[in-house]
């Protein structure tokens, strides 16, 4: 998919607005737009990747998302309470945005399983 299709891509190169909380030479880390928990933020890589099965075998890249995730969840005041990390991965994963992201959700008593 052409960056400019891409609601991430376009969120990451700045051309659509968000409430952004982070953002580096790599990574960056917005609000999301409905949010399931009083924290709920979207960490994503500034390239295109469609799905975590389309990032390369370098652990490199989701290990910084997770890092930066954790971080975030530390500065937010959530790390102590408990927070989850969530990638969605394709259909069946419940991946409806095409470009890789990392969901942080925190703030609340999370349920589980998911459904
Ligand atoms: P997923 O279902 O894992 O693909 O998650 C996609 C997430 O992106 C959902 O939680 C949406 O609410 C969120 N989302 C979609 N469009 C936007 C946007 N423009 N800004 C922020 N979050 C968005
Ligand atoms: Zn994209």
């Amino acid at each position: 998919m052409a960056d400019e299709k891409c609601t991430f891509c376009r969120i990451a190169n700045g051309r659509l607005p968000s409430d952004i909380v982070e953002r580096n030479d790599e990574l960056v880390a917005f609000r999301d737009i409905d949010p399931m928990a009083p924290t709920h933020i979207l960490i994503v890589p500034r390239e295109h990747i469609a799905t975590f099965n389309d990032a390369t075998d370098d652990p490199a890249l989701p290990g910084r998302m997770m890092l930066l995730a954790r971080a975030i969840a530390k500065r937010e005041g959530i790390a102590d309470g408990g927070y989850r990390l969530v990638l969605n991965t394709g259909a069946e994963g419940g991946q409806s945005v095409d470009h890789m992201h990392l969901h942080l959700l925190g703030g609340r008593a999370l349920g589980w399983p998911p459904g």
